[in-house]
């Protein structure tokens, strides 16, 4: 992409309505615009890594069988008075009515909508195990929506749901879950820590939450410090193996680590004192089991192997897709701005054009350009007729992990400078060298 032809609304000023550095530099990036109040357009440099965050997503949920679907962001109120929770829900859930003065509301979570499909469908246990999951548009009304993406009122969540035949089996579904989520904040740069939660109102009495630890996170956390030494790295596992599950989610939550919910000031006094932790962190999704909450009120029934009906065992998963952008930023950035780990950046590299209009310089940036393209890079060319400076600026805001800059006192010696976007390094070495080094 050449910048001269991009839509990248770069603010130089910081916005005054933004409390935390990650809203603000989404901001001064041109990543997001607010349309009303938790209310958000995505523009090209946000929805480009929004996009990377949910590939990720989709590949780490593919890994472990689980299949991709879509529902629909409006329901009826219908199913939600069938399960109970139309009047439980309180003030999040947004309500409306359509002409025919139907009860309507905008999904805040589908666990309904979802074990409607199944009790449509399903029939016999031979159909299971099975674990269907979607990333779709989520509306909540929030109370106090703040911190841009963080929690806003409209925003994006991966939910998935499985059904079993018995709660051994959904709890194999919750430990692959626990893996699956390890490996896809990993891959996003983060360390998300499982801990001990409260289920609010999707209920149940298993279920974890996952915290990025961060100073603008709005849940206080009590963990041993021990839990932070963890990584799941790249190790293989079989995902239908109830051992290899059940050994990871052992190794990740035998800690103690729990929020304030679920808080115990007595278990946490047996932790060693040196390694005791009270900290903020950031939620970026949660894993249930729940049994039989929904599955028995709307008649999600199976025929079991000896013949009689069985309710399914049931659990739902979520990340906050979205708020991961703020989470991302919150713990990868510096004074200057974002500093993308490489799994999530907008584009891989940055090429800044020294003294635009230069036909030498503007001829070795072009060759440059096509010679990342040909190698599969996503090159966000500078091209702009700009001062350096100000080049310079833009690219350390927006954090592409690296910058190669291009310079005719440069090319006279036949080299372009690399840089590293987190620690600072540059070195002078030969264009093809340049682009070597980056792979
Ligand atoms: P919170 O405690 O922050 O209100 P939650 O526990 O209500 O979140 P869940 O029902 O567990 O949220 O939803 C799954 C995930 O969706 C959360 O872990 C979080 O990452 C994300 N999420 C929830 N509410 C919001 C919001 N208002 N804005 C952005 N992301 C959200
Ligand atoms: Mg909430
Ligand atoms: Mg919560
Ligand atoms: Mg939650």
């Amino acid at each position: 992409m050449r910048l001269s032809r991009y839509f990248l609304p770069v603010l130089k000023e910081n916005p005054s309505e933004a409390q935390i550095v990650s809203h603000r530099l989404m901001l001064r990036a041109g990543m997001i615009k607010q349309a009303s109040a938790g209310i958000y357009s995505w523009l090209p440099l946000g929805f480009k890594v929004l996009r990377k965050i949910e590939n990720i997503v989709h590949e780490e949920q593919a890994r472990a069988g689980h299949m991709p679907m879509l529902m629909p962001t409006i329901q009826s109120a219908e199913l939600w008075r069938e399960s109970g929770r139309y009047d439980a829900y309180g003030a999040e859930m947004l309500r409306f009515k359509d002409r025919h003065d139907r009860d309507m509301l905008f999904t805040p979570t589908a666990e309904e909508l979802i074990t409607d499909i199944f009790r449509a469908n399903v029939s016999s246990y031979k159909d299971l195990p099975l674990t269907m999951y979607q990333i779709q548009w989520k509306f909540r009304d929030e109370i106090r929506p703040r911190f841009g993406v963080m929690r806003g009122r409209e925003f994006l969540m991966k939910d998935g749901y499985n059904f079993d035949l018995t709660k051994e089996d959904a709890l194999h579904a919750y430990n692959r879950h626990l893996v699956t989520y390890l490996r896809t904040y990993e891959r996003m740069g983060l360390q998300a820590i499982p801990m001990r939660a409260d289920s609010g109102p999707i209920g149940g009495d298993d279920t974890h939450e996952f915290l990025v630890l961060a100073e603008t996170g709005e849940s206080e956390v009590f963990y041993d410090s021990a839990v932070t030494d963890l990584k799941f790295g790249d190790r293989e596992i079989d995902y239908d193996s109830v051992e290899d599950c059940a050994a990871v989610m052992e190794e990740f939550t035998d800690k103690y680590a729990r929020t304030d919910e679920t808080h115990d000031a007595a278990l946490f006094e047996q932790v060693p004192e040196d390694r005791r932790r009270v900290a903020r962190g950031i939620e970026v999704g949660q894993i249930f089991y729940f049994g039989t909450k929904y599955s028995e009120p709307l008649g999600a029934v199976v025929q079991g192997p000896d013949g009689k009906q069985v309710p399914v065992h049931m659990g739902s998963h979520g990340i906050g897709v979205s708020r991961l952008l703020g989470a991302i930023i919150e713990a990868n950035h510096d004074e200057n701005g974002i500093i993308w780990p490489e799994g999530v950046t907008p584009f891989h590299v940055g090429i800044v054009n020294l003294r635009q209009g230069d036909e030498a310089t503007d001829g070795a940036c072009e060759a440059l350009y096509k010679a990342l393209k040909a190698k599969g890079f996503d090159p966000l060319y500078d091209d702009r007729d700009e001062r350096a400076g100000g080049k310079f600026a833009a690219m350390d805001l927006i954090g592409l992990p690296w910058r190669i800059t291009v310079g005719p006192r440069g090319l006279k010696n036949g080299v372009v400078e690399l840089t590293s976007r987190r620690t600072g390094e540059s070195v002078e070495l030969t264009a093809e060298a340049a682009v070597d080094r980056i792979a």
